[in-house]
């Protein structure tokens, strides 16, 4: 096992990194921008090294710098969590020559996984169904953008490849729109995501947003840990997460799950990892892997019992995995809120200093926050401040636990979303289970008017 471990992460994430090293006798390296220098999970790591001025690009996106940092603090491996460095290829591989242990797979998964087109022709090709869409990226040809949409069948979404955190995606529901969708997307792609490709998909008109969560090891083992629905978004971005997802049988989850398993074992997958997929009449369509720990990871922990970052860094150290698929138990229910600084109507970022922070507690209450009463929220980065999660028996005990927790919590002197999570823990459309992805905008516009 590592002996020292470099977080090349900030907030939350890194402090769940943080903890996790703790627990397995990892010393840890945080490395952080001016504007984290006082966050207390800096102060509890065992080496903090300041990588750069507040904005993202010159300090957690400052390759140099971070290699740096672990190679003046002898660290031997680096965690990137989620967001950030995470899913950059180039960064695992400068990592990897660099003499570090990259947390994740290797780069050329990442790549792979990273642009979605290949993505999804790799999973064709190993057996996970797929959302019906063009064959690979669009051409300039505007005569065969036509026919691949007319193939499809209206409406149609354009998707960048190299596309990420909701963004570079537009719905097209009529012949007359597609050109300049196309052309639109295009543009956004290449100036967000340096990448020009885009292609389309059947817009699907009422799915869920479904996942699978993997582990797999360098020796070809590879297990799932049940599904997440996380349907519950606004713009494309999650809001809250549950497992198990409600109204799917375990049978129908065992066998998308297996196919996950293999499609890792086949691709030669390493590490944590997600497939997401939309659900919609009993079926399951891929539409992209993530190659990273994501944020909903606990609710698969704590139905599950597994440590997911733990057993990420056992992984990069060589381990085999030490589960099986029939040492995997799902029992329980579980909900996670996310915990947004911004205005809980119009969704404006909040930051500034938190004059108050009374997180909930109690049976089956977990927060993962590094926020507390004094601390600033930094205007540079995403809005999370943290996230609540409720444990129960059933649905319905987690669902009043929750309840009882964002009854508990306050937090004062910035503005959070605890209002929007405690009107969908009491809207009943949410507590029979099972709405779909569109679901939370259609009650927000409601709300609105
Ligand atoms: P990102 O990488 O930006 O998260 P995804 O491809 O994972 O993008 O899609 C994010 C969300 O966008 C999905 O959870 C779903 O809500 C919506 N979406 C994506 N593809 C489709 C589709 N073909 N039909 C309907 N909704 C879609």
């Amino acid at each position: 096992m590592f002996e020292k471990l470099l977080i090349a992460n900030r907030g939350e994430i890194a402090l769940r990194i943080q903890r996790a090293c703790r627990e397995l006798g990892i010393k840890t390296v945080v490395v952080h921008s001016q504007a984290d220098t006082d966050a207390k999970y800096v102060k509890l790591a065992d080496e903090s090294v300041c990588i750069g001025p507040p904005p993202s690009r010159d300090s957690y996106l400052n390759v140099p710098a971070i290699i740096s940092a672990a190679e003046v603090s002898d660290a031997e491996a680096i965690h990137p969590g989620y967001g950030f460095l995470s899913e950059n290829a180039d960064f695992a591989e400068r990592v990897e020559k660099s003499g570090f242990v990259f947390i994740g797979p290797r780069p050329e998964s990442i790549r792979l996984m990273g642009d979605k087109v290949s993505a999804k022709d790799t999973m064709k090709k190993a057996g996970v169904p797929v959302v019906p869409g063009s064959e690979g990226a669009l051409p300039e040809d505007p005569k065969e953008i036509l026919r691949a949409a007319r193939a499809i069948g209206y409406p149609v979404i354009v998707k960048a490849a190299g596309g990420g955190g909701g963004r570079g995606m537009r719905v097209v529901h009529t012949e007359a729109a597609l050109l300049n969708a196309v052309t639109m997307t295009r543009t956004e792609a290449q100036a967000a995501f340096n990448n020009a490709a885009v292609y389309l998909e059947k817009f699907l008109e009422n799915p869920r947003h479904i996942e699978i969560q993997v582990l797999a090891d360098e020796h070809k083992n590879a297990v799932y840990l049940g599904e997440r629905d996380c349907s519950m978004q606004r713009r494309h971005q999650k809001v809250l997460e549950e497992a198990p997802a409600p109204g799917i049988a375990r049978r129908v989850v065992d066998r998308i799950g297996a196919r996950c398993a293999e499609a890792c074992r086949k691709i030669g997958y390493r590490g944590a990892g997600t497939f997401e997929f939309l659900y919609e009449n009993g079926e399951f369509y891929f539409i992209e892997m993530n190659t990273r720990v994501q944020v909903e990871h606990p609710v698969t922990e704590l139905i599950t019992g597994i440590d997911i970052v733990q057993e990420q860094i056992r992984i990069a150290s060589g381990e085999k995995l030490r589960y099986r698929q029939r040492d995997i138990v799902v029992k329980g229910h579980a909900i996670e809120c996310r915990i947004n600084a911004e205005d809980p109507y119009r969704f404006t970022p909040s930051p500034g200093r938190i004059t108050h922070w009374h997180p909930p507690g109690g049976p089956g209450i977990r927060v993962d926050s590094h926020a507390y009463t004094n601390y600033f929220v930094p205007p540079n980065y995403d809005s999370m401040i943290g996230k609540v999660l409720a444990y129960g028996d059933t649905r319905d005990q987690a669902i009043r636990r929750m309840r009882i927790a964002l009854s508990e919590m306050a937090v004062e002197g910035i503005q959070t979303n605890l209002p929007l999570h405690r009107e969908l823990l009491a809207d009943s459309h949410f507590v029979a289970g099972g709405a779909s992805i569109h679901y939370l905008e259609q009650k927000l516009a409601l709300r609105k008017g």
